[in-house]
């Protein structure tokens, strides 16, 4: 089968490689769309893992065999794949941490080599101890929607994290997909979203997902807005869905004493920043950060995008056959105007309709 291989650091070439072999207690599903993501693409263009791989953990697709021992999926199922899947028994999970359970580290997908998802290949071997996060797509959805529920699951776990109250302020920072995601499901939840992002287009969209109010970048007129929109008591809340240490400092600024900053993609380790510590101990502001899925949260995740209250279809701007994954990750690393979620589809002849 094709398969896109990791090589070094940006060094990505199509191989041909074995079709994954699986074991009694596994599934074989063969790959209709996978999302382009940040944290691979950072894994890819820093080098912070050893090569050789196959990424690509955003996969939806159709099981093509079923291990003997597997009960609960058949031939022909259409499904969204959940690569991380925790014990729900150990220490870490006891405390809900489950991002940090030996067993989640694990990837339970592959194409070949070192486990680190497999979805930019044609088939991808599913093991025994993620099929919890197997997730069957209904018929009227489509692989691509699947294909997000990964994502979308991540930013419902970020939201959990949040103590909030109807009609809260959140800042969301960044309305790329993951920040549109915050900003629908925030929106769902009665929250009143503040918006920023550089790229117009996107705030246009942030509207439509739910946006009461929206700044390009660091306008002038923000601090106002901010302040008259609450009436000087400050956000609620505020997320942080770019690597950004000065949108961090902004945000501790911006969120009331007793409020929260969420951290979403400081996923880099090594970085240094200053902060005032007193925001902290004597005003109560709280500096959190969310990791991954949370397994708990799936079915959730599933209802939100398969009954479409957070329609998947309008974030993805771009499919890119296998052969171009190193384009369509140059795009996703390097948004245009118009890009949002990019998504990669080996076989574009059939098994993947039109969201
Ligand atoms: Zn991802
Ligand atoms: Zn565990």
């Amino acid at each position: 089968m094709r398969a896109v291989v990791y090589r070094g650091v940006n060094d990505l070439r199509v191989e041909t490689v074995p079709v994954p072999r699986i074991k009694s207690d596994e599934l074989l599903v063969k790959v209709a769309a996978c999302g382009v993501c940040p944290t691979d693409i950072k894994k890819i263009r820093y080098g912070i893992v050893p090569p050789p791989r196959i990424f690509g953990h955003e996969t939806a697709g159709t099981i093509v065999q079923v291990g003997a021992r597997v009960k609960k999926f058949r031939v022909g199922d259409r499904v969204a794949l959940h690569h991380h899947v925790p014990c729900l028994d150990c220490h870490a999970c006891r405390h809900r941490a489950f991002a940090q359970c030996a067993q989640y580290k694990r990837t339970g997908i592959t194409a070949a080599f070192e486990p680190a998802g497999g979805g930019y290949a044609e088939y991808v071997r599913v093991m025994s101890f993620v099929l919890p996060g197997v997730v069957k797509i209904p018929p009227r959805n489509s692989f691509l929607e699947g294909a997000l529920l990964e994502p979308v699951n991540t930013v419902l776990k970020a939201i959990h994290r949040l103590s909030l109250q109807r009609g809260d302020f959140v800042l969301v920072i960044g309305q790329g997909p993951i920040g549109l995601m915050f900003t629908r499901l925030l929106a769902l939840r009665a929250m009143k979203v503040v918006a920023t992002d550089l790229l117009p287009a996107r705030l246009e969209l942030a509207r439509t997902f739910g946006a009461c109010r929206v700044f390009q970048g660091a306008a002038q007129n923000f601090t106002e807005g901010i302040n008259r929109l609450t009436q000087g008591r400050g956000l609620d809340a505020a997320i942080v869905t770019a690597q950004s240490d000065a949108a961090v400092r902004q945000a501790q600024d911006f969120v009331r004493g007793g409020g929260q900053v969420l951290l979403f993609a400081h996923t880099r380790r090594g970085g240094r920043t200053e902060l005032d510590l007193a925001t902290i101990c004597a005003d109560e502001k709280d500096l959190i950060g969310s990791y991954s899925s949370d397994l708990t949260l799936q079915n959730e995740a599933a209802r939100l995008v398969f009954r479409r209250r957070l329609d998947a279809r309008q974030l993805i701007t771009h499919r890119f056959p296998l052969e171009q994954i190193p384009e369509a990750i140059e795009l996703a690393a390097r948004p245009s105007p118009e890009s949002l979620k990019i998504v990669v589809t080996p076989d574009r002849s059939k098994g993947c309709h039109h969201g």
